[in-house]
Parts: structure tokens; sequence; C-alpha cells
């Protein structure tokens, strides 16, 4: 006979990649699962996202990879030029047999919609998964069989366990590290996707991701969806006290990019100048859960986007942690222990790292002649090993 704790739900906070991927993880065992989303609605947010061949592996345990495969667009490589005079400083090749043999899978870029919309889709097919919008989760409370989750509007929802999948700024981890908030870099992000036939003349020629840097800033782009689109982001260093909507704002980006050669003006040119994003990532922790509740993706690890992995990590959460919950199905608390055991250390080295290139890449002056001239003398190989760790994937998902 199973007890009450089997029947209840597991609840799931937060309907982004991590929290919809979660959920259908968790509904394909045939457990019960709610999700709750503060939105009015489940709706992706509309951009490309890259995503590296380490993660194409944890699509698949869900079932999804081919619908992903169809929908997402394969570059050719990695380029990063010199925002100054244009040059290469490194070319990736991300196809091509010495990529082949030693990844398990593709290096994709795929419309966030698309990516979300295949998740929710194989999620609204299982009656087990309850998605549910407009709902705000405010804390928890747990006891030994339990935990009731409050939403802002007054109600409780009970369940088994609680997974927060609530983002970079989540009020849950805010329950388990009182005092830790977010790392602001003082960079914000624009973004943009424009029709590849309406795309300047550089971006359409460029099959690749590619990226300038420049001191205090970078643009990125490449093609979506058949190469019909092309993903463009901006990213600045923006002081605080500035209106984005003010002249000031578009003049201090305009100095900082006054000496780049013209493809950055272009790429800038097409930026959605009305919309930004905070660049911010959080300090790496060693403890993600309490008890019956446990953080999964950003909430418990949010990186910087210079490894181009946050969505990755949070993918690649929700199928371990689920392989850990089928594993251990009446004892969660010890399956949320090695969940986070076998996580910590894969996500922190990602968000340490991608501080680093962070800086890296917006270095000045010596500091940006010295990175050129390293990063010049490597070989593709020379690239390869120093990413092995992360594109080969997780053990895990082997
Ligand atoms: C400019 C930019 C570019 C990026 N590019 C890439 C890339 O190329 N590749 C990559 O892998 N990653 C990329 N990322 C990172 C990636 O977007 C995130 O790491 C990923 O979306 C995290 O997923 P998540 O589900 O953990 O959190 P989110 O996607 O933030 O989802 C959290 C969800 O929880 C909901 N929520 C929040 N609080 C509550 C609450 N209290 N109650 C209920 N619901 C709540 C939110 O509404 C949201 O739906 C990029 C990020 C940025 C900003």
């Amino acid at each position: 006979m199973s007890s009450l704790k089997d029947e209840l739900p597991v609840i799931v906070a937060g309907g982004g990649l991590g929290g919809v991927a979660t959920a259908l993880a968790l509904g394909q065992q045939g457990r019960q699962v709610r999700l709750l989303e503060q939105s009015a609605e489940i709706a992706p947010i509309g951009y490309g996202v890259q995503i590296g061949p380490n993660v194409l592996p944890a699509l698949k345990r869900l079932g999804v990879d081919r619908d992903v495969l169809q929908a997402a667009y394969l570059p050719p490589e990695l380029l990063l030029l010199d925002a100054y005079d244009g040059e290469p400083i490194f070319r990736i090749p991300l196809q091509g047999p010495a990529f082949e043999r030693r990844y398990p899978a593709p290096y994709i870029a795929i419309h966030r919609v698309d990516l979300h919309e295949i998740l929710l889709r194989a999620a609204r097919q299982l009656p087990n998964i309850d998605l549910n919008q407009s709902i705000t989760v405010e804390g928890f409370s747990q006891d030994s069989d339990v935990v009731q989750v409050q939403a802002a509007d007054g109600r409780t929802v009970t369940g088994s366990v609680l997974i927060a999948a609530d983002g970079l700024r989540s009020r849950l981890r805010g329950k388990l590290h009182p005092n830790d908030i977010w790392r602001s870099t003082g960079y914000v992000a624009h973004r943009s996707i424009v029709p590849a036939d309406q795309a300047p003349q550089n971006m359409r020629a460029r099959p690749g991701v590619t990226m300038l840097t420049g001191a205090g800033f970078h643009v990125i782009y490449y093609p979506l969806r058949g190469a019909s689109e092309i993903n463009i982001v901006g990213v600045f260093e923006v002081p605080d006290d500035l209106e984005p909507s003010s002249p000031a704002y578009h003049a201090h980006i305009s100095g900082l990019i006054s000496k780049a050669v013209p493809e950055v003006h272009e790429v800038v040119s097409v930026l959605n100048m009305t919309r930004r994003w905070s660049i911010a990532d959080r300090e790496p922790v060693r403890r993600w859960h309490d008890g019956r509740m446990t953080l999964l993706g950003d909430s418990a690890h949010a990186t910087l986007q210079s490894l181009a992995q946050g969505a990755g990590m949070a993918l690649e959460d929700a199928v371990i942690l689920s392989g850990f919950m089928a594993r251990r199905p009446d004892d969660p608390v010890q399956a949320f222990a090695q969940f986070e055991r076998r996580r910590f250390l894969r996500t922190a080295r990602v968000v340490l790292e991608s501080r680093a290139l962070w800086s890296t890449y917006h270095a000045e002056g010596i500091e940006a002649e010295v990175r050129n001239a390293q990063w010049r003398e490597r070989s593709p190989e020379d690239f390869y090993c120093c990413l092995d760790w992360l594109w080969k994937g997780e053990e895990e998902l082997k």
C-alpha cells in the first residue's frame, strides 16, 4: 500500500528550462508533479541559446533529442575576433572528425522558444504533470514527510518535496543562504533576433558563432532556425546610475565602441536597446538542499555567459536529479544530498571559469595583447583539451 507521501506531488517552483525539464524527467518516472510558475503564462523567453555537446545526452534521456536537433542550427565554428582590428584571436571548429571523435553530440544553437516548447509539449502529454501558472512561491515549511509551499496569494500547496528552479534571483535560495544575493558584474546585455536577409552583410557571411571582444564590451551573433534568423547579443559595462532610455546611456555605449571596427557598429545598430538583462551570477555554495527541498539550475549555480552553459547545466541537473530520485524513491533527502555532491564541483567550475574568462574577454591594453598572443598560439586541439572536462559531459549521462 502506498503511503501518503508517495501520493503527494513533487513540487517544482519555476517553469524555465530547468523547471520544465525536471517536471518532465520526474513525470516520465510516473510521479505526480506540480509545477508552479509565477508568470501568467509559462511563456518561453525568445532569444537564442548555444547548447554545448555535453547537453544533448541529457535531452536524449528525456526523449526530445531528435526534436531538438531538428529545430537546431549547427554552427561550424566558434570565432573570436579582436574588436579593434577585426583580426581572429581563436577559431574553434565545432564540426569535423576531430570534434566528432571527441564529443558525444553536436554543438547547437537553438531558439529558446523552440527548446522550451519541445520540453513543454512533452510535459503536457503526461497527465501526471500539472503545470500551474500565476503562482508565486514565497516560502516553504516541512516536516519529516511533507513540504508545505506558501504562495504569494495565500494559497498553500502540499507536496512530498520541493525543487526550487526559480532562477538567478531565487527567493528559495534566500531561505537556505539568507545573506547571499546575486553578484552583479556591472554589465548588461541587449539582444535581438533579425531575419538573416535583413542583417548586415558581415553577419550574413559568417556561419558560426562569432564574437568580437573589447574593453568593457563584446558582441556575439549566430544563425538560428536553418540560418533564416540571426541571434544577436551586445554586452556593455554600464554605470548603475545611467537610465537605459536616456541619451547619456546611448552616448556611453557609443563611447565604449568608438574605436571598434565597423562590424561592431553594424551589430550594435540592430540591437534592441529597449530591453536589457543585468549580467550577474551567484557565488558557488556547497549546500543546495535542506531536507525535502533542493535548488536546481540557476538558483543553485547561476553563471556568467562566457562558456554559454547556464541552460546546459540546468538541463543536466534535471536529468541527474531525477536519476537519483528514481534510485531512492523512498528517501528524497538522501537523493538530494547525492545530487548536490554529484553536481557541486562541475557547476562551481563553470561559474568560476566563466568569471575568469569574462575578465579575459574584456581585458584592455597590455593584458589584451597578452591574451591575444596566448590564444593565437593555441591549436584547436589545445582548446579542446581545455574544454574536455565540460564538453565530454557528465559521467552520469554517459
Ligand atoms: C544574455 C544571456 C545569454 C545566455 N546564453 C546562454 C547560452 O547561450 N547557453 C546557455 O546554456 N545558457 C545561456 N544563458 C543562461 C540561461 O538562460 C540560464 O542559465 C537558464 O535559463 C537557467 O534556467 P533556470 O530554469 O534555472 O532559470 P530561469 O530560466 O531563470 O527560470 C526560472 C523560472 O522561475 C520562475 N520564477 C522565479 N521566481 C519564482 C517564484 N518565486 N515562484 C514561481 N516561479 C518563479 C521565473 O518566472 C522563470 O520562469 C544566457 C543568459 C543570458 C542572460
